[in-house]
Parts: C-alpha cells; structure tokens; sequence
C-alpha cells in the first residue's frame, strides 16, 4: 500500500477546528478582551460607556452586566465571561465588573504558565486549591455587622453608588434604599430574608435626583378612570379585583334579535341594571378605592364616579399583588364572595402630575409589606442609570442583611487574600505552587485597576498596600479619592462578603473551565474575539465583531 497524504476528513465541510495550544490563545485572547472593556468602568473613578443598538437607542453606564449584555458579545469563551457577569448579578446583584476582571487576569497569568510548559489541568489544579483557600481566608476577615446600625447599612448602600452617576446624591439614596429594605425584612427560618421584589423601583425623568422618594406603599403609572371621581381619598379602604367591571359575555344571551327600538332599550336597561348591580356590590364592602387588573366599563366608571370611588383599570398583575402586600387587602375574583374583611388600607391614596403624566399613588400603608422607591433624575438616561444604582445597593443590602457580614473594600480584601494566598502556596510542592502564586497575582488586579482608573502608580500603591497589610492593617485600601492607603473601616468602605465570595467563585471556575478546554470544533466561521477598548470606539460596539 503506498502511503497515503491526504488528511483525515473527520467533520463535515464548513466545520472549524483549533487544536491545543492555539484553540487556548484564543479562547484566553477573548476572555481578556471581555475583561478589558469593562475594566476601565471599575471603581469609584471609573468611567462610563455609551452603548449604541442597532436602531439607535442609547445606554449609558458603568454597570458590568448591563455593558456586557448591550454587547451582544458572540465569541464562546467571550460568551463564557459574560455568564460569570450573569451569575454574579443573579446571586448578589453587584460586583460584575469585579468577578469579570478576576476572571480575565486569572486566565492572563495561566497564559504565562501555558508558556512555560505547565500543563493546563495543573494550573487548574492549583486554580482550584487556590480558589478553596481564598473562601477560607475570605471567612477570617470578615465581619459581623449590627442589623440594627443604620450609619453602616447606609455605608454599604453608599459604597455600591459610589463613583455612579448616583453619587452626587448617594446620602439621600442610601436613607431611602436602607429605609426601603429594613420595612420588608421578613423572617425565614429564624434567619432575616428579603425579597428584592418587594420593593418596586417606579422612575419618571424630570425633576432631580434629590426629588427621589420612598413610598410607604405602591405608586402606578395609571390615572383614575373617570374624571368626576375624586383624585384623593384619605383613609382608603382598598379593594383589589382581579375580575372585569364588565357585562360578562356568559351574561349576554348568545343570540340577540332586535326589531324594534323598544327592544333596543330593553337589552340597554338589561345591561345597565346589571353593571349597576356590580357596582352597589362594590359598595357594600365599603371600598372607596378599586384597583382592577382587567376593564372596567364605561357604564360602570359612571356609577362608581357617582358613589364618589375612586377607580383604576387594566393594572398589572405584579402590582396588584404588590398592592395586596401594601394595603394588606386581599386579592378578590369573584365580587360575590368579597366582604369588608378583604379590603386593604392606606392613608392615602391619591393621583399626582409627574412631569404630565398622571400617576397613582397608594401611600402611608401601615406596615407595608412591599414599597416603592420613586426614582427621579433631569433625564431618561440619568433615571436609568439611578435605577441601575439603586438597584446594586439593593443587593449589597440584601446580601450584608442575609449573610450578616461584611469586608471592607477598595481593594483591601483582594491584597489580603492574595498575602494570604502566597503564604499557603509555600505549603505546595511542584507547579501548583506556581498556579497559587499567580492567582494570588490575579487578584490584585483589583487594587491595580481603582489606582489605574484614578490616574495613580499602580506599583506604588501595591507595594505600600502590601506593606501594610503584613503589617496586619487588614482593613487597608486605596483611597482613590486622596490616592492614599487609608482605613477603609473609618471611610466605611463597606461590601458584602458575598460579592467577593460569589465573584472569586464564578471567577475560579469559568478560568478552570476555559483551561481545560483544547479542542475547539465550531460548524460555520469562527468568530475573531472582541476588539480590546483601545481600538478606538470599536470596542463597545455591537456589530464590530
Ligand atoms: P462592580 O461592578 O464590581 O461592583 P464597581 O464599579 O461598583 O464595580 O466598583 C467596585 C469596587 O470599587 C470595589 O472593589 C469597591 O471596594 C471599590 N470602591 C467602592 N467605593 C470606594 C471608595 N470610596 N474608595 C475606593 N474604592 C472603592
Ligand atoms: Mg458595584
């Protein structure tokens, strides 16, 4: 037999294929380039993107996910950091940028082993070891807060908005994000526990972010449905329908004749006398308000409007059911069944002209069990961007709440881990050592960046926050504002430990995962990785790549 040249054709035609150390450059190549975009947003001096869609809406924000989910990123192993950005909102709602630029410098400085010869699965060893380790040491420098202590929840509210466009306004955002949270605490098997759903989030542009407010109860982008019912009622008593305030169809006789205009008014009156009826049985309960997630007819608004209630139709089911936890009233289907004993209350209920447009207000709950924060800000971007805010310090205070503890920030818990980190990498023999060591390295990419975005020496404040941290100032970070190390304990520079946990975590294993992998088998073009931010403006936008 003469020997035969031709390859082996093992995949169909148009497949792709990388194989070993180039499928890893490229993967890692897009992992970092991920982690390079957003990098430059982290911190309180980090800067913004502007995200441009297709037909032209634009986004404006410093948040990680939100960057990168705008981003319509395709490359898989991009897609791959983006899922670790996905995770750490899911679980904690902050700390994207932090878990996306670990995982990015976890697989830069893999990529200096892979050059060494050091076989990918040890590195993932080692990541691995490393990743247990920090848990551990991340354990240790915890601490305890006191649930009771509103300056240090507000610290921690404070520090999520930082360096946002919410900062200007964090102090009157932090009392009303903290005063939201503390009056829904629930209680689940005797641990605190918080329902971020809760609290709704309601935003109307104008006015000024200072004019943000939190309502003891629900506020509704709706207006009453009839214009001679009142616009305020003091002392509501609330009904909640989740049926029409309409002639049913079954009502309706399924064939109608009419003949002669005697007939016309009859069916006419028929229909009235009905809703007419509908309506007294409102009555009866002693509602003064109803809030109806279907229709309510014309003939029926006219009566209602005559017995002096207040109506409003078609609201959607999510806020009825949080009107159900506001007002404390019950949700009623059938207006047969319903009684006094199902309807909720609040002090006021009344509708208001927001840069407008009317909306509902359904305020002074007693005891509410679901609020709203009213977000206000000069324009439609800068209410987004507030809600994002908001939204992360809801988070951080769910996640302090829960856990009970916190670490202090501005890098102080990465250079801790990472002393502590290289400490346990003596333990090791072999190559792992080196895998610990560069993870430890990896970490203080945190650090790094909060200099680097603040126009600070990078290594100087490295080796001074080294310095100090084995000198036992644990709770020592950059203070990006001086450029100094200071205390982040007496700035109250305060996150929850599970934003670090959570990111180490999702960080450690998306790196092991893309490690592992040196067979790349694509059907169709292989898309190049994402262009690096100094590409010009290229690097944010979707389409480019
Ligand atoms: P992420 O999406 O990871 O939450 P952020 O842009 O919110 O990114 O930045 C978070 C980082 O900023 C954390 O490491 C946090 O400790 C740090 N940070 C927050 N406030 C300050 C501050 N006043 N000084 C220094 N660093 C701070
Ligand atoms: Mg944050």
């Amino acid at each position: 037999m003469t020997e035969n040249q031709q390859p082996v054709l093992i995949l169909p035609e148009g497949y792709q294929r990388m194989i070993g150390r180039g499928a890893q450059g490229a993967n890692i190549a897009a992992a970092k380039a991920v982690a390079e975009t957003v990098r430059t947003t982290l911190g309180p001096k980090g800067m913004d993107k502007m995200l441009v869609d297709s037909i032209g809406d634009i986004v404006v924000t410093n948040d990680g996910v939100t960057i990168l989910e705008e981003m319509n990123i395709e490359n898989p192993a991009a897609k791959m950091i983006v899922e670790v950005a996905k995770t750490q909102d899911a679980e904690v709602g902050d700390g994207t940028t932090t878990a996306v630029v670990i995982a990015g410098e976890l697989l830069k400085k893999a990529e200096d082993l892979l050059d060494q010869n050091v076989h990918p699965t040890v590195i993932a060893k080692g990541y691995n070891l490393a990743g247990e380790r920090a848990e551990k040491l991340l354990e240790k420098i915890k601490v305890k807060i006191d649930l009771t202590d509103n300056v240090s929840l507000r610290n921690v509210a404070m520090t999520a908005m930082t360096g946002k466009n919410a900062e200007t306004d964090k102090e009157v955002l932090a009392k009303i994000v903290v005063n939201a949270v503390k009056s829904i605490i629930e209680e689940k098997s005797g641990k605190p526990f918080i329902e971020n759903d809760n609290i709704k989030i309601e935003k109307k542009s104008g006015g000024s972010v200072q004019d943000s407010k939190l309502i003891n109860g629900i506020v509704i982008d709706k207006e009453r449905v009839h214009s001679e019912m009142p616009s305020e009622v003091k002392n509501a008593k609330i009904l909640l329908l989740s049926e029409a305030l309409e002639v049913k169809e079954t009502e309706r006789s399924t064939e109608i004749r009419v003949n002669t205009p005697d007939q016309l008014k009859a069916f006419m009156d028929q229909e009235e006398t009905y809703l007419k009826d509908i309506v007294s049985k409102v009555k009866v309960t002693g509602a003064n308000v109803v809030f109806c997630q279907k229709g309510i007819d014309d003939v029926a608004q006219y009566f209602l409007a005559k017995a002096n209630i207040l109506a409003v139709r078609r609201v959607k089911k999510s806020d009825v059911e949080k009107l159900a936890k506001a007002t404390g009233a019950k949700i009623v289907s059938n207006l047969d069944e319903s009684s006094v004993k199902d309807l909720g209350f609040a002090g006021e209920v009344f509708e208001k002209k927001i840069s407008g447009e009317d909306m509902m207000f359904v305020s002074k709950c007693k005891n509410p069990k679901a609020v709203t924060i009213f977000v206000r800000g000069g324009t439609e971007h800068i209410v987004d961007e507030i809600e994002r805010a908001v939204i992360d310090a809801l988070g951080d205070l769910k996640a302090v709440i829960e856990e009970g503890t916190v670490v202090y920030g501005a890098g102080a818990p990465e250079i801790e881990l990472a002393q502590g980190l290289r400490k346990y990498a003596q333990s090791l023999k072999g190559r792992e050592q080196l895998a610990v060591n560069k993870f430890a390295e990896a970490l203080e990419i945190i650090p790094k960046t909060l200099a680097e975005n603040a126009g600070l020496d990078p290594i100087d404040v490295l080796t001074e926050l080294k310095a100090l941290h084995d000198n036992g100032k644990i709770s020592f970070g950059i203070n990006v504002f001086t450029g100094k190390s200071e205390d982040m304990s007496k700035l109250g520079v305060v996150e929850p430990s599970k934003i670090k946990s959570q990111a180490i975590k999702s960080a450690t294993e998306v790196a092991m995962l893309i490690l592992r992998i040196d067979d790349v088998i694509a059907s169709g073009k292989m898309k190049e990785p994402p262009m690096p931010p100094q590409g010009g403006m290229g690097g944010g936008m979707p389409g480019m790549y």
